[in-house]
């Protein structure tokens, strides 16, 4: 077997549980054991080819050099899961793929792609649906701000130059932290004014 990633029911601890594991033949047919865990997962090459001559339906092949597998493989699986495993594939043999953004479908090569709870992401996108202050990323650009009339719109008991300032600096940025951000940058103009005061005081 050549250039393919094999995905199997690994793990069995205690005789129950299961998790999906992996091993790669690559163009030479070189045999690397990726992912094995448990008493089902596979020890080494004899072991993959009992499995493969088992032909147990819940084995699943890639051919990985065709960008239609690469699409399947990250479909069909946890974007956690895809990233170790492309992120290993990139560390460990010679191959230089690139795999598709969840969300723009743009392949990238694994350095650039990140797996989030839903799904796998490339750098831009990234940036598009994390919050620019505390990073947490987003499932949807909804629960994120990211131009002045949006601020504007939400917040229109506070000042403009205050709003925009935070988008400059932030956006996108959650809800949450927007609201720290106003509270924050009231209270600082709060006590500034005080010192100013006290200031004038001082000087009359
Ligand atoms: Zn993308
Ligand atoms: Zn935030």
């Amino acid at each position: 077997m050549k250039n393919t990633l094999i995905q199997y029911r690994g793990g069995g601890y205690n005789g129950c549980y299961w998790e999906w594991n992996f091993f790669y033949f690559d163009k030479n047919g070189k045999f690397y054991n990726i992912l094995s865990t448990g008493r089902n997962g596979v020890k080494d090459e004899k072991d993959a080819a009992r499995l493969l001559a088992a032909n147990e339906n819940s084995t699943y092949f890639y051919r990985i050099t065709t960008k239609k597998a690469r699409k399947e493989f990250v479909r069909e699986n946890n974007p956690f899961l895809v990233a170790k495993i492309i992120h290993w594939l990139g560390e460990n043999t010679k191959l230089c793929l690139s795999w598709p953004c969840d969300n723009c479908g743009i392949f990238c090569f694994a350095a650039n792609l990140i797996g989030t709870g839903e799904r796998l992401l490339c750098c831009d996108c990234m940036s598009t649906f994390s919050c620019g202050n505390c990073g947490e990323i987003f499932e949807s650009r909804n629960q994120l701000i990211d131009t002045l009339q949006q601020a504007q719109k939400e917040f229109p008991e506070v000042p403009e130059d205050l709003l925009n300032k935070i988008i400059e600096n932030f956006a996108p940025i959650c809800y949450y932290c927007f609201e720290r951000r106003v509270e924050f940058e009231l209270e600082n103009k709060i006590r500034y004014w005080n010192n100013l005061w006290y200031k004038d005081r001082l000087v009359v």
